[in-house]
């Protein structure tokens, strides 16, 4: 609302009036959810709240041989047998809308027709970065590149049309966003993470989380969101997937749950519990985490999911339960609603006995299948639990493309770019080079049509390659490219090519990264960009053109052995469907680039410190005890990416010099475009406590926003601070704004503050 606005009384009456009987309808219609839950349950048999809390995969209900085809035999033990409440997607395989339809419906009849209570099966998927797994679906850039546009509108665009492309299959689960922080670059699944900041993650992922779930999970457009993976999976000190990480209590409460916390406030309906363990305790299996963090403490109230084949692990992999039996009791005594079995039904089997002898009393299944019903009355799979013909009719793949487009283009990141050598000319003779410039899956990795992404016959045919989308911009005859779509392909790193054919050309665009992969598959030893590509780099740069290098990686490789001799780099990330077509724009400086980076970018293996370091952490080691303050010896910071024109920021002001607990700070800053071109920037507040007491860090991110601006034009952002903004975890553990000067910073620009 605008604030010359103003509210006549009678309004303001009716706007109480609406507010009073909308709230009072939502609770009415909570009081009947539970009323129905309760009588149902009170109907249920001890084997069938058992296979509500079971989720199989879909590989168990398909004939042998098949990869679409339902087997009844198979159906029939799973939801009349087993009575089996949710199945999770498909491994391998992307399918159309037709099939999935087929599939959907033909479970949703059995369980809905020939099961005792009728009740609907909650299916669930990961579309991770799209509508995955739906032939011909459009992909968004993966979480990593989404923030480095700091824009949440793009996050909340993406999660919306996934949403509604994925209900229209017929599937109303997603098994998305990632929360955990990307702070350790060797993992696998770093490119599903919105990166290493606390604030970026949280507003990333709760944006995410409301537009899947909108304001009604019964709307032909929703799906219910699931917060993952709950706790600590993305700082395995291995680096290896799923494996023990070992986590200070400062590091969960300053850094790991606000990201979860926010996800809570914005009402995730269901949450995924990490495979892997904190201070050697599986989480799977801790009452500690399940019931007094995840619920208690954060105030989670929906379902809880274990990860893909987690509970028998406390037996075969963690070894804290001595037999299958004793996992699943652990499991279940932590406060898990439901697991993922998924291969067979040993949980079934397993719980209904624990349950009959009375090792775990029924009155704790209730607990949790009354959860599981709620979310299914919720998402409205009781009135009709059929792929919805008015949720079709909602799919727009054209806006869908649109928003791709423009995810890619936000997230592209210009990391370097000496003597202006980008953007490329329009007649510049290109020589294409590397692994991925003839490639798509790399563009997309993971969760990609399927889980690895990594096979090319899944894709759809418009999908460009950067090759493709550059001969588009320059004409075929200006491109010379003999990269093949297989990462190991000799033909990739051959360094001859740029002593037999550089001469014509002007520029090397070498196009080096990580093909796709999705978790272990994607386990390295070496954060080192592979020897080849190194060589390949090296060989680029002695042939003395002009050297552009394009990065398509989901984690940030070393590259420092050879950069410097590079011209210009560009991080392209997992950009996805669209992607191909945003380097090419970018490159030939048909769109200006504002992406930024969503981490420290390392320029060692060894050289681990993230933007937020504290004092002490920024030491030269060279020189005994001497350290200095504030300096980041990465290769390229966190917040670094650069534009083809030049921003400036003036005015940097606080509208208060000292504050105390019941105000907030406006902070505000003119910024202006002082170069020649249009170009989005996106702006970033940092905030410094001077002293406090426990070590502060340098510096922590508190608010951003992306504007646009012509050339020469200025325009004012505003950041509101609350007190709270500026807590962080003392050594009490508890959450403290401490007095004393805190210093905001905007770019180059600073303001001190008192907080009294
Ligand atoms: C992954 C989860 C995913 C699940 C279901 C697991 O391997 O860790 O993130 O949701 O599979 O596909």
């Amino acid at each position: 609302m605008k604030p010359n606005h103003k509210i006549t009384f009678p309004t303001m009456v009716v706007m109480l009036l609406l507010c009073f009987c909308f709230s009072s309808h939502g609770q009415q219609k909570v009081a009947d959810t539970d009323k129905k839950v309760d009588e149902l349950l009170s109907k249920m048999s001890i084997e069938e709240k058992v296979g509500q809390m079971t989720q199989v995969t879909i590989d168990l209900i398909l004939k042998n041989n098949s990869t679409t085809e339902i087997d009844s035999d198979k159906l029939n033990q799973a939801l009349l047998e087993k009575h089996v409440g949710s199945i999770l997607n498909v491994k391998g395989h992307a399918y159309t809308m037709e099939t999935w339809h087929k599939i959907q419906k033909g479970i949703q009849d059995v369980a809905t027709k020939k099961t005792e209570h009728k009740i609907p099966v909650l299916y669930g998927i990961d579309a991770i970065h799209g509508a995955n797994y739906i032939e011909g679906a459009v992909l968004y850039p993966h979480n990593i590149g989404m923030a480095a546009t700091r824009n949440p509108e793009l996050v909340k665009e993406s999660a919306r049309l996934t949403a509604i492309e994925t209900r229209a299959s017929g599937i109303r689960w997603n098994f998305d966003p990632v929360l955990g922080l990307g702070r350790q670059p060797l993992w696998s699944r770093f490119e599903e993470t919105f990166g290493e900041d606390v604030y970026l993650v949280s507003e990333m992922g709760s944006a995410a989380i409301k537009a899947y779930q909108g304001d009604d999970l019964s709307a032909y457009s929703s799906v219910a969101a699931c917060l993952k993976h709950f706790l600590g999976y993305s700082l395995p000190a291995s680096g290896k997937d799923r494996t023990p990480a070992y986590i200070t209590d400062y590091t969960i409460n300053e850094y790991l749950l606000p990201p979860f916390q926010a996800a809570v406030d914005a009402k995730a309906a269901t949450a995924m519990i990490n495979s892997a363990e904190i201070n050697g305790v599986p989480v799977h299996g801790s009452k500690y985490y399940l019931t007094e963090v995840l619920r208690n403490q954060l105030g989670f109230k929906g379902v809880a999911v274990s990860d893909w084949e987690d509970v028998i692990r406390l037996h075969t992999r963690h070894h804290i339960a001595s037999t299958p039996k004793e996992a699943v009791r652990i499991a279940v005594e932590a406060g898990l609603d439901m697991s993922m079995v998924p291969m067979d039904y040993s949980f079934y089997d397993l719980l209904v006995e624990l349950v009959k002898e009375g090792t775990i009393k029924e009155s704790r299944l209730d607990l949790s299948v009354r959860r599981i019903l709620k979310l299914k009355y919720e998402l409205g799979l009781f009135d009709n639990a059929y792929p919805e013909k008015e949720a079709m009719k909602l799919v727009d793949r054209k806006k869908e493309e649109e928003v791709a487009k423009t995810a890619a283009l936000e997230s592209m990141t210009l990391l370097k770019n000496e003597n202006s050598v980008l953007p490329l000319p329009k007649n510049a003779k290109v020589l294409l080079a590397g692994p991925a410039a003839n490639d798509v899956t790399s563009l997309h990795s993971s969760w990609s049509y399927v889980w690895q992404g990594s096979d090319v016959s899944q894709y759809p045919k418009s999908t460009k390659t950067i090759k493709a989308a550059l001969e588009e911009k320059l004409g075929a005859a200006n491109v010379t490219c003999q990269s093949t779509a297989d990462y190991a392909a000799k033909a990739n790193y051959d360094v001859n090519q740029f002593k037999n054919k550089a001469a014509g050309y002007d520029y090397i665009v070498l196009c080096l990264g990580e093909k796709a992969y999705a978790e272990s598959p994607g386990s390295i030893n070496d954060l080192t960009l592979p020897e080849e590509q190194i060589e390949l780099a090296q060989a680029a740069i002695a042939s003395g053109k002009k050297v552009i290098l394009v990065l398509v990686e989901g984690r940030p490789r070393i590259v420092s052995s050879f950069v410097d001799d590079i011209l210009a780099v560009l991080m392209a990330y997992r950009p996805s469907t669209k992607g191909a077509e945003a380097i090419a724009d970018v490159l030939v400086g048909d769109y200006n680039p504002n992406g930024i980076l969503p981490y420290s970018y390392p320029r060692y293996t060894g050289d681990l410190i993230k933007y937020d370091f504290k004092y002490s952490e920024a030491i030269k080691e060279d020189v005994p005890n001497e350290y200095t303050l504030g300096e980041f010896s990465g290769q390229w910071p966190f917040g670094h990416g650069l534009s083809y024109t030049t921003f400036e920021v003036s005015d940097l002001k606080s509208d208060k010099t000292t504050f105390t607990q019941s105000d907030v700070l406006n902070i505000t800053a003119k910024v202006k475009n002082t170069g020649k071109r249009e170009g989005k920037v996106a702006i970033e507040l940092y905030s410094s406590d001077l002293y406090a007491s426990i070590t502060p860090n340098n510096k922590r991110l508190k608010g951003f926003e992306k504007i646009s601006l012509k050339p020469g034009e200025e325009k004012t952002v505003s950041f509101k601070i609350d007190p709270k903004d500026l807590a962080f975890v003392n050594a009490e553990g508890k959450k403290v704004t401490e007095p004393g000067e805190f210093v905001f910073t905007v770019k180059d620009k600073k303001v001190k503050v008192t907080y009294k």
